[in-house]
């Protein structure tokens, strides 16, 4: 007899999109995968919308924000070239997804969000499904977090106008940032610091709600 647990349609379902909607579109870093295929999703979203949790879409988490859609979330932890020695720094905790992807993976994690609520809200569910390695920032992410400084990479989950310059101050050498930037059209890019230089890359168009100025930031 068989007997059903919600849970373990909740598993099958993120098996299948890890292969769909993950693997399918190219991801191939085995870390990020396994990632993928451990954290529930449906953890981080408000419960009225968890049979939503595995549709190929970002989904609205209140206070105006979103859960991003996995693929992207998958595809920017793969961009950051992650090891089980690697500091992160994230910027935009938002519901802490993709917070937990980079802490299953990474050394040591910081992540800065300006919405306290949001910020205590992920710090409990990541404690919740056994995370420990990360440090929760209410703050200003254009100002980074220099007292752990410098980071292996920096992932932005907001979109500034351009690459703030106190974030690649932050970055260790050849680590790589990569964040979206602009303001109606947003680019992905990657930043590297190599030999003291940073090289730009465009990976691709996106769409990510924007990154608010903080109180010295013009707006
Ligand atoms: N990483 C999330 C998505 C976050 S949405 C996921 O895995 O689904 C982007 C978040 O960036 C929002 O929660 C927003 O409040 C936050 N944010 C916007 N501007 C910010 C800033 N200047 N500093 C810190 N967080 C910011």
């Amino acid at each position: 007899m068989s007997i059903y647990k919600p849970q373990d349609d909740m598993k099958s379902r993120r098996e299948q999109m890890v292969k769909r909607d993950i693997a399918g579109r190219g991801v191939t870093d085995r870390r990020v995968l396994e990632a993928m295929r451990f954290v529930p999703r449906e953890r981080f979203m408000p419960a009225r919308d968890e049979r939503r949790a595995y549709d190929d879409s970002p989904v609205p988490i209140g206070h105006g924000q979103t859960i991003s859609q996995p693929y992207i979330v998958a595809m920017m932890t793969e961009l950051c070239e992650l090891d089980a020695e690697s500091s992160v720094l994230e910027i935009g905790t938002g519901c802490g997804y993709q917070t937990a992807i980079l802490s299953l993976i990474a050394e040591r994690v910081v992540t800065i969000e300006r919405i306290a609520e949001l910020s205590h809200r992920a710090r409990r569910v990541l404690e919740s499904i056994g995370v420990k390695n990360t440090t929760f920032v209410v703050g200003d992410g254009y100002k980074g977090y220099p007292a752990d400084a410098p980071y292996d990479a920096i992932v932005l989950t907001a979109a500034p106008p351009s690459v703030p310059d106190d974030l690649l101050s932050q970055l260790a050498p050849d680590g790589v940032l990569v964040a979206p930037v602009g303001a109606n059209e947003q680019r992905l890019v990657t930043v590297r610091r190599s030999y003291g230089r940073f090289e730009t890359r465009f990976v691709c168009n996106v769409s990510f709600v924007p990154m608010v100025p903080g109180k010295d930031e013009p707006s």
